[in-house]
């Protein structure tokens, strides 16, 4: 099996210890500590990493905060100096496209060619876009009504402090880059804290950042657990946090937010579902609901992994979509004909299995897949489930894997009911040739992205977020950019 070569500076970066960036400094723990990441298609370890503990997130918040002062370097860059760093960085991201694309595919899995041409070209887009960002964070003049005294009244934009980022590991490049370039555009000071299981393209990022000419303290990156992750939440010197990950920790943080009652955003889990109706281009639809489900090994907030077909039109579709599942060549992210790369961890492996199994055991069908794949690494099956119901767990849990579950519908207000039955409103889709009706069903759909013919189409540009229970605020466009400010307004007598 022909397979891509390790590049020679991938292979020194991780063979010497990575260490915390702190205040401009690359630094050990303070207790110096350290932790092992796993490289997923071997299950060996790929690198030691020093573990950030509740001293070094708060040593890297005094440095967020002291960088954050009146008279600091970064409070003396104006809007132009941001946009030019901006744009520096995502240059220096492309030159750099190969190792961080092979860092990030050694470190949670996917393929080499995915990393590079999503991954990295996606965040060299995001500096591009938020560059342009920076010098047009206007306010608005607004006319006061007063018949006796004259004013003069505007607003203005300005950062809301000490920003911290808490990530997950499924984008950890594209994850890491939507909270600090953000942050960054709007003049914030960033602690950033990669997920446990895939720190090295954001402890890379870093350096990439000092290089860039970013000032000491701007950006600090701690990778650590979930105890660095609740520090940083419950930090009375953090203005703000930015999470994306689970549900059940997004709570946990805003729990932990009230203490300075700093803002929060949450990007959480999703359940999304892919609505097939009778009139669609069923050929397309099969083709995009198959990448829906299967993009990223399925570990994507907005997969489709509740599929709703047509009854007229079901057997088709379910053959279609589990045809294309058993082709999917399952392998190494370094092997160039691979499409699906292995599960990030042991704990994301054994869950997914988990619900292959008991999916299985409540009676549900395997179309296509539904066991792991015997070898090392943590590789599943793409697996789709039929005789489903609305109440097994493969239904209603996100279950973040290759899996997808597919039930027939006779009517739009069934389906419209079945798809909104869910404590997630991350992302919803369906096909059809009716565009009324594509706009009109769209519009019942409780989510906040919907894809009308298409799936994880997407774009720097556009904000995404979640309804309900799958988080709180927009990130990206200029929707999210304003989560990264306060609004000020000023009042003069004249
Ligand atoms: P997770 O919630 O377990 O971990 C996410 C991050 O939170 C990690 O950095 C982790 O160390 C940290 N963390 C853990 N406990 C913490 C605590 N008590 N306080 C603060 N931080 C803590 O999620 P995960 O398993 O890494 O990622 C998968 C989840 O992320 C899925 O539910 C998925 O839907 C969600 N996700 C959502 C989006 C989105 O845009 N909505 C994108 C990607 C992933």
């Amino acid at each position: 099996m022909p397979t891509i070569a390790v590049r020679d500076d991938v292979t020194a970066y991780l063979a010497s210890p990575r260490k915390l960036l702190i205040d401009g400094q690359l630094v050990d723990a303070a207790d110096g500590r350290t932790f092992e990441t796993i490289d997923p298609a071997t299950a060996k370890p790929l690198a030691t990493v020093a573990q950030a503990g509740i001293q070094d997130v708060h040593l890297a918040v005094q440095a967020a905060r002291r960088a954050f002062d009146e008279g600091s370097a970064w409070d003396r860059f104006t809007p132009r100096m941001r946009a030019r760093l901006l744009w520096k960085m995502g240059d220096l991201l492309e030159e750099h496209a190969d190792e961080f694309a092979q860092l990030e595919s050694l470190d949670n899995g996917k393929p080499v060619g995915s990393a590079k041409d999503g991954d990295v070209a996606t965040a060299a887009e995001l500096f591009r876009y938020f560059a342009g960002w920076a010098t047009k964070m206007e306010g608005t003049t607004i006319p006061m009504s007063s018949e006796i005294r004259q004013f003069h009244a505007y607003t203005r934009r300005e950062p809301v402090g000490v920003v911290a980022g808490i990530v997950p590991w499924n984008f950890p490049l594209v994850m890491a880059c939507f909270k600090v370039i953000p942050a960054l555009t709007a003049g914030n000071t960033v602690v950033l804290k990669p997920a446990e299981q895939t720190p090295l393209t954001a402890l890379r990022l870093g350096e990439l950042f000092l290089e860039a000419g970013l000032p000491a303290g701007v950006l600090n990156v701690v990778p650590g657990f979930g105890d660095a992750g609740a520090a940083l939440s419950s930090h009375q010197d953090v203005d703000k946090v930015a999470f994306t990950g689970s549900t059940e920790v997004g709570k946990k943080i805003v729990a932990a937010a009230g203490g300075n009652l700093k803002k929060v955003s949450l990007e959480l889990g999703g359940k999304a579902p892919n609505i097939v109706f009778a009139d669609a281009d069923l050929e397309k639809a099969i083709v995009g609901s198959a990448h829906a489900a299967f993009f990223n090994q399925g570990q994507c907030c907005v997969n489709g992994s509740r599929l709703y077909v047509h009854r007229d039109v079901y057997d088709e579709v379910v053959a279609g979509v589990s045809e294309i599942a058993k082709k999917i060549r399952v392998g190494n992210g370094f092997d160039p004909e691979t499409e699906m790369g292995p599960l990030i961890s042991d704990e994301q492996y054994t869950k997914v299995v988990g619900y292959l199994t008991g999916g299985a055991a409540e009676g549900a069908t395997a179309s296509a897949g539904g066991s792991a794949v015997d070898r090392d690494g943590y590789f599943v099956q793409p697996t789709v489930f039929t005789d489903v119901s609305e109440e097994m767990a493969i239904q209603t849990d996100e279950i973040f894997g290759p899996v997808v579950t597919a039930i027939p519908f006779d009517s739009t207000d069934e389906v419209v009911r079945a798809a909104n039955n869910t404590r997630y409103g991350l992302a919803a889709g369906l096909w059809s040739r009716d565009l009324g009706n594509a706009h009109k069903v769209g519009a019942r759909l409780r989510a906040g992205t919907v894809w009308l013919n298409t799936w994880h189409a997407d774009d720097v540009t556009l904000p995404r977020g979640g309804y309900k229970e799958s988080g709180w605020g927009r990130e990206l466009g200029s929707f999210g950019l304003d989560d990264y400010t306060e609004l000020k307004t000023v009042i003069a007598e004249l």
